[in-house]
């Protein structure tokens, strides 16, 4: 059951919370063109039509689709994501994060920080748990690696974007991070999913890479039901038969996903081709086909790296993407 009702004062809104908290309901306040309205859910169908509380009531909502938070039925405006050093995710500007698959040390995040800021980025990316296809092979530096890149971007002012795998790491990460990443292979790991909807920051969400939309979006209702509704929803490419690239980049998820949902919806080039030669093509397709950011990998020395070098690029081969990318990113501005 989903019911809106209509915006009143700060007061009213904190006593039918409380009404509708006493009837077993969940209760969403979400923000929309109209002002904010009060979204309720429950499983079983209670009869509140009788409740004065409600006598304002102005929508019931038959929904179509299984994902109700996500939709666009419950919130028509676009989610704009803010973070603290000020840049706005979802506004319309193009957003990118980048940096090296992992912090390997401290000069080497520092090198990447100096070189994504100084060609426009405004988000390092890099991990400190990484979630390894091989046990045996690098997982990164951990908490070590976390201070080593809040060092680095704070010096350059750019935020943090880093995954997190293990539900007790959440609190650290949430120390040092500004967004928490949730990976293609956590994406419906469901009791993770809860744990970082229970904190109150943003959430970098990757595609499964065997999910479909409708799976994608029901993962980022799991986040968004805990009542975080900073989610960004990341397309890194998906399985195929193909096998040139390492996955394959699922260009008409961008439309799809902005037509169904209000979330911010970016594009991890790197992952999907995983190789480097690629990135550029990939990157400006995104931004052409609607992407509000992009996700790169950026290495200071791509054939020492120890994740993911064959599909990182050096820093002056990013700095010549980022003025491509511009100039795709202002041709879109135009409509
Ligand atoms: C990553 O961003 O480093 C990563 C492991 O990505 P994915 O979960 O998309 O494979
Ligand atoms: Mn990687």
């Amino acid at each position: 059951m989903v019911v809106l009702v209509d915006s009143c004062g700060n007061d009213e809104i904190q006593h039918k919370i409380h009404v509708f908290q006493s009837l077993g309901l969940k209760v969403y306040i979400v923000p929309t063109s109209k002002g904010p309205v009060i979204t309720l859910m429950g499983n079983d169908c209670i009869d509140i039509s009788n409740i004065s509380l409600v006598s304002r009531t102005v929508q019931h909502v038959q929904l179509k689709v299984p994902y109700v938070l996500a939709s666009k039925i419950i919130k028509d405006t676009p989610t704009v994501i803010t973070l603290p050093n000020g840049v706005s995710i979802g506004s319309g500007a193009l957003v990118v994060m980048a940096g090296p698959c992992s912090v390997e040390s401290q000069k080497q995040i520092d090198d990447a920080a100096r070189a994504v800021k100084n060609a426009g980025a405004q988000i390092l990316r890099g991990g400190a748990f990484k979630p390894r296809t091989s046990p045996y092979a690098f997982h990164g530096l951990g908490i070590e690696g976390l201070r080593m890149m809040r060092k680095a971007a704070d010096r350059e002012g750019l935020a943090i974007v880093t995954e997190v795998l293990d539900p007790e790491d959440i609190p650290i990460a949430c120390e040092y991070a500004d967004i928490l990443q949730i990976g293609t292979r956590n994406c419906q790991n469901f009791s993770l999913l809860r744990k970082v909807g229970k904190t109150g920051k943003p959430i970098l969400l990757k595609r499964g890479m065997m999910n479909t939309i409708e799976e994608f979006l029901m993962a980022a209702e799991y986040i968004l039901s805990e009542g975080n509704m900073n989610v960004i929803l990341c397309e890194r490419g998906i399985r195929t038969f193909e096998t040139e690239t390492r996955n394959t980049l699922d260009i008409s998820a961008i439309p799809v996903l902005k037509s169904k949902t209000h979330l911010p919806v970016i594009v991890d080039p790197s992952h999907a081709a995983g190789n480097w030669k690629l990135i550029e093509p990939l990157a400006l397709a995104a931004v052409a086909a609607g992407a509000d950011g992009l996700l790169i990998e950026v290495h200071p020395t791509p054939d020492t790296a120890l994740c993911d070098g064959m599909q990182s690029l050096r820093p002056d081969k990013f700095e010549l993407l980022m003025k491509k990318i511009n100039r795709i990113a202002s041709a879109m501005a135009l409509h």
